[in-house]
């Protein structure tokens, strides 16, 4: 087991060697109810900022403690400061960024949406950082911490084709590269071990959907390009540490592109210059065949020889089911995708984060306060689940 290793500005991922899988979360978890009110109130004013943030603390504590409980080998705050997974950079409010209500961004699969938030002001700034929350979270614990970022490509939504009278679309693109780049540089140095970009729009764009004037195969290239451009900006000690995410979305416990296949995904995936990949596959209706579509990218990216060959951490649990699954049946299923990605480039996490947005309902729950508990007994039962297959391809491998 990697175990505890001493806090600190750590720059690199130092994966285990061998047949030892690495585990880690995608990122969120169910804010607890109370949270959720606190949150509420402090927008129509019958909370303090101060008791709200006594409130963000409290479920920050509570999460790092809890995580510490798994035995993961890596821990995060389950952004429990956060609204969401993407409009953090925004501010604390829509106003603070200089931002309005755009379009729609998904239509999830029961029906309801969410917006994305337009710039309503040039030109684009961080006025909220990820590497902000690592920071207060490194001294909350000495485990190694993974951090989730936004992804360029989702800021790339947030400016009209047209741009903002002078400020030119390239203007603004070349600003969300600058700032997605100095987020995740500083959240190195701020102490995460490993840093995740949330792209859960890489899949939606392959969604023939018209609501989404920005779909199709030509903007997945766009968005691809957007984030080799971010990683291109950090070291080679650090783009192996981060990670790039997919998944077919999950709010109020519903996907937004589960029908898109991974077929069309995975070859364009790939050619993100990324160090590691979380891919959502439990949730898919056939996981052996998202193990068999990686292994075969895998092994033509080997023999191309054009670059390092990525990590794919596979999705083993499910967050919008509460059903759940046992450490054998994880187990089973990483032997199983041994078969077609090699043990030392493969590893487990969990379909996608527990809970993107802060206000969640988690429907198929009950309630977010029991999502919680069942996310962190998914969590434990990935990290034990994951244990038991490295100890059984490493008594193959012998
Ligand atoms: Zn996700």
């Amino acid at each position: 087991m990697s175990g505890a290793v001493a806090g600190g500005a750590v720059a690199t991922g130092a994966w285990p060697v061998g047949a030892e899988l690495p585990t880690e979360p995608v990122g969120s978890l169910p804010r607890p109810s109370a949270l959720q009110r606190a949150v509420l109130d402090a927008e129509t004013g019958l909370l303090s900022a101060a008791e709200l943030e006594l409130a963000q603390e409290a479920a920050v504590l509570d999460t790092l403690e809890r995580f510490a409980l798994t035995g993961s080998p890596l821990v995060s705050d389950g952004e429990q400061r956060r609204q969401s997974f993407s409009s953090y950079p925004l501010g604390t409010s829509l106003h603070d960024g200089g931002v309005e209500a755009g379009p729609v961004f998904a239509v999830f699969a029961d029906g309801h949406h969410r917006v994305i938030p337009s710039l309503a002001r040039a030109p684009f700034r961080f006025h909220g950082h990820a590497a902000d929350d690592v920071a207060r979270s490194r001294a909350l614990t000495s485990l190694p911490l993974k951090q989730a970022v936004i992804s360029p490509s989702m800021l790339s939504l947030m400016v009209p084709a047209g741009g903002l009278g002078d400020y030119s679309r390239d203007d603004f693109l070349a600003d969300v590269v600058a700032g997605c780049a100095e987020d995740i540089r500083r959240c190195f140095e701020a102490g995460a071990t490993r840093v995740s970009i949330d792209f859960t729009e890489g899949r939606l764009a392959l969604r023939d959907d018209l609501r989404a004037p920005w779909a199709g195969p030509e903007a997945l290239g766009g968005f691809i390009e957007l984030i080799n451009r971010v990683l291109a900006e950090l070291t080679d000690a650090q783009r192996a540490a981060v990670g790039v995410h997919t998944c077919p979305g999950n709010d109020n416990d519903s996907a937004h592109s589960a029908d898109v296949d991974y077929a069309e995904l995975i070859p364009e995936l790939f050619q993100i210059e990324a160090g590691y990949f979380l891919v959502q596959s439990a949730s898919e209706k056939d996981p052996d065949r998202v193990a068999r579509l990686v292994g075969r990218q895998l092994r033509l990216l080997e023999r191309t020889g054009a670059r390092t060959v990525p990590r794919v951490l596979l999705g083993v649990t499910n967050p919008t089911s509460p059903k759940l699954e046992t450490a054998e049946e994880i187990r089973d299923r990483l032997v199983q995708a041994a078969r077609f990605i090699p043990a030392e480039l493969l590893g487990s996490t969990d379909d996608c984060g527990f809970s993107p947005y802060l206000i969640d309902e988690k429907p198929r729950h009950g309630s977010p306060d029991f999502a919680r508990d069942v996310a962190f007994a998914k969590i434990a039962a990935r990290v034990r689940g994951t244990q038991l297959a490295s100890e059984e391809l490493a008594g193959r491998a012998a």
